[in-house]
């Protein structure tokens, strides 16, 4: 008997990954949806087993947070991983269609993403897959997801790499210290390339660029916010701001303020 169609009726498949599908369910007993992610493949050795496990045991351990996808069970059916989450409205990946944010919007999402940095970095977990495809929206919140590269922080083993566009150079050398301010690069690199509006390519300028901190100038964006750019994708892990350093930039003020009055 199978516990996912026992417990949930699929409505639609949402999106999938290289490893996984997503559905959008509803579930029988509650009458909500929810999004069930599943592994394609089955999962028969140990190895392969740990490794999906990470993103659940670290969704698991950090418990809710307004600003990352919300996290609720997970079970092994047919060597297959389930995992159920918080269905949300779409990710912010960039498309030929992505719309415009202005400077006020891109910092809003700055904000809120970096608020669920803080709070996962605090809790010791680096996500290590920051990149708009990541970024999930429900309700105009903006929503970290997609742990399934997240790792211990002072953990110094090789890693799950996330996507290679928005690794800075130390990942590339295998350094695997400061793994938190992986996590500010790669949102550096995600903000730089919203507002860009066009998917960075796998190699070559901009974003080659961007890794060896030569930041491109960005027509009709603020000084301060360029600055900020710069300063999160600084090629020394160490010059990087932290999360909670990065939010007590007063180019927030104007969000701070939004994020108390909801
Ligand atoms: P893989 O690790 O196998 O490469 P992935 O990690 O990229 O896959 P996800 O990013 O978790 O998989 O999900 C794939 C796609 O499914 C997302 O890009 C998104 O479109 C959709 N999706 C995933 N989770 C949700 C959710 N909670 N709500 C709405 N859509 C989702
Ligand atoms: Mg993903
Ligand atoms: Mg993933």
């Amino acid at each position: 008997l199978s516990r996912y169609h026992t417990d949930f009726h699929e409505i639609e498949q949402i999106g999938y990954g290289n490893f996984s599908r997503v559905f959008k369910v509803l579930k029988r007993i509650d009458g909500c949806m929810y999004a069930v992610k599943h592994s394609i493949r089955q999962l028969h050795q140990d190895t392969e087993k740990r490794q999906a496990l990470m993103e659940v045991q670290a969704l698991a351990a950090l418990g809710s947070h307004a600003n990352i996808v919300n996290y609720y069970t997970s079970w092994f059916e047919n060597e297959h991983l389930y995992i159920q989450m918080e269905l949300c409205d779409c990710s912010l990946s960039i498309k030929e269609s992505s719309p415009f944010f202005s400077e006020g919007e891109v910092l809003e999402i700055m904000y809120q993403i970096a608020q669920a940095l803080q709070y996962i970095h605090e809790r010791g977990i680096a996500h290590l897959d920051v990149k708009p495809d990541n970024i999930y929206v429900k309700n105009g919140i903006y929503k970290l997801g997609d742990f399934g590269c997240a790792t211990l922080i002072d953990r110094s083993l090789p890693i799950e790499e996330g996507d290679a566009r928005y690794m800075p150079q130390e990942i590339l050398n295998d350094k695997y210290e400061h793994l938190e301010k992986v996590d500010i690069f790669s949102l550096g690199v995600a903000i730089y390339e919203l507002v860009r509006r066009s998917p960075l390519p796998e190699s070559g300028p901009p974003f080659l660029n961007l890794r060896e901190g030569k930041i491109p100038l960005l027509p009709g964006h603020s000084l301060q916010f360029q600055n900020l750019l710069k300063v999160m994708l600084d090629p020394d892990p160490v010059r990087r701001p932290s999360a909670k350093e990065l939010l007590e930039n007063p180019i927030f003020d104007r969000a701070r303020k939004i994020s108390r009055t909801k």
